[in-house]
């Protein structure tokens, strides 16, 4: 039988009122076909909630109390506003015993002043608990064929706490074991999982999209959903790029690719999981419930209107510039380079080596800049001394714009018309990058050029030919 996941995130179950609107959602999606597990983030804002009280207790400040107390009464109201007065004791019971765990956690952590990663992950589950807890009431009012499935029993990871890495393997054989016994419709916790010893692990900020892509894998479901607040995966950031619009497809590789360039749609390693058992994933906005939304999948569309998918950016990035006569044929120097770089655990974003070998470039977020720098002065220490490599220069205020999608394969003459709208409108490239895939070219810019960059490239790309194919139709 073909079965759906669905998963909604934090700003759609952000009050009683969406809460609603999102059972109406669930509601209609039942009438098209089976549903296996709807999975749920807390609610909007909850999660940086408990990470600021959390911070507050172990500096022994005990304003955590006050933002504690809001988060309670946030949650009870919820528990009123939706519940009939005569199934809301238990409820309100069952939430209020929660809370007494959390503050007595918080307490903890306020009388021995320290929070370790590990309690905070542990603080932090109880965001996804308490919303799922309570959408599982509301829709156990009406609907008797589910159940409440706390994830932390199935999701098996390491015990890297705040972005725990997953023990596939057993993960699925959990998965795959309790379904088989629960077969009614499960209402499950994002984001939180567990270490071998039931440590409460989370999957790092927001997980909760990771969560559904690794039961969808796990149960080959037809398809996953996940419903958030925007129309879909965007060609630019509205925010940057007022004639922005949602993209109606696109293949797993250019979501891929869109996400961890900065479109914030999607958790990236959501899409993995799902592209290896070849599960479309579809991005909805419950707030245009009707609305197609955005389809990914692994299908390239041959009549493709436009010639990339979309345009992403990420600011504040810092170029490091490792240069100098003596790199010259040298083997060696760029497996030094980021080894160095891996050891600190400095994210190494984009990379250039001109073919002259002459000198490598690394781009890296500004909060690791001056520390990379350190990093790769201390592992060339002798080789500078010596002059063989100039002393590492750093530019900062830069921005990388990544221009995505896959007919660029095909299709000569795309990065001539990028430098086209940049030189036209005045932008310098400071530095340029293009994966063998050809699925990505990727820009590094002077940031203050970065919104005027994303908008003279989306003119070229979406709005210039849409007139064009206009013209000629
Ligand atoms: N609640 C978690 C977060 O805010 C997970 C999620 O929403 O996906 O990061
Ligand atoms: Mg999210």
């Amino acid at each position: 039988m073909k079965l759906k996941i669905l998963k909604f995130g934090g700003t759609a179950v952000g009050s009683p009122e969406r809460i609603q609107q999102v059972i109406r959602i669930i509601e209609n999606a039942l009438l098209d076909g089976p549903i296996r597990v709807v999975v749920f983030s807390a609610m909007s804002g909850v999660t940086n909630q408990l990470i600021q009280i959390s911070q507050q207790a172990s500096q022994n400040d005990e304003s955590y109390l006050t933002t504690f107390m809001k988060i309670e009464q946030k949650h009870l109201d919820t528990v009123k506003t939706l519940l009939e007065i005569k199934n809301q004791s238990s409820v309100l019971a069952n939430v209020k015993l929660l809370f007494n765990e959390l503050e007595d956690i918080l307490h903890g952590v306020f009388l021995i002043r320290e929070l370790t990663s590990k309690t905070l992950d542990l603080i932090m589950s109880f965001g996804e608990r308490l919303s799922t807890y309570i959408i599982y009431e509301c829709m156990h009012q009406k609907f008797k064929d589910i159940e409440y499935l706390d994830l932390r029993k199935l999701i098996k990871t390491d015990a890297n706490f705040g972005a725990a890495q997953v023990n596939f393997k057993l993960t699925e054989q959990n998965i795959k074991i309790y379904f088989n016994d629960h077969p009614a419709l499960q209402f499950a916790t994002g984001f939180i999982s567990s270490t071998l010893k039931d440590e409460t692990t989370t999957l790092g900020r927001g997980g909760s999209d990771f969560t559904a892509a690794i039961l969808g894998a796990a149960l080959k479901v037809e398809a996953v959903d996940i419903w958030t607040d925007v129309s879909g995966m965007m060609t630019a950031d509205p925010n940057k790029v007022p004639t922005a619009f949602p993209i109606s497809q696109m293949t797993y590789e250019e979501a891929m690719e869109m996400s961890y360039f900065g479109a914030k749609v999607i958790y990236p390693p959501t899409i993995q999981p799902l592209l290896e058992k070849n599960i479309p994933i579809r991005i909805l906005n419950v707030f245009k419930a009707e609305f197609a939304g955005t389809y990914i999948s692994n299908q390239i569309m041959n009549n493709q209107k436009y010639l990339i998918r979309g345009i992403s950016s990420i600011p504040e990035i810092s170029l490091l510039r490792v240069q100098g006569s003596g790199m010259i044929g040298v083997v060696g120097i760029a497996g030094r380079l980021f080894t160095a770089l891996a050891r600190e655990k400095i994210n190494v974003i984009l990379i250039t080596q001109a073919s002259s070998e002459h000198s490598i470039c690394v781009a890296v977020t500004r909060a690791d800049a001056d520390r990379a720098r350190a990093v790769l002065e201390n592992e060339f220490v002798l080789e500078i001394q010596a002059h063989h490599i100039d002393a590492i220069v750093i530019e900062k205020a830069l921005a990388i714009i990544a221009v995505v999608g896959a007919n660029m394969r095909r299709t000569p003459g795309i990065a001539g018309k990028i430098f086209q709208a940049l030189g036209n409108a005045q932008i310098n490239v400071v530095a340029i990058a293009q994966g063998s895939s050809e699925l990505n070219i990727s820009l590094v810019i002077d940031e203050a050029m970065e919104k005027k960059a994303l908008n003279v490239i989306h003119t070229m790309f979406f709005e210039d030919q849409l007139i064009k194919s206009q013209e000629k139709s």
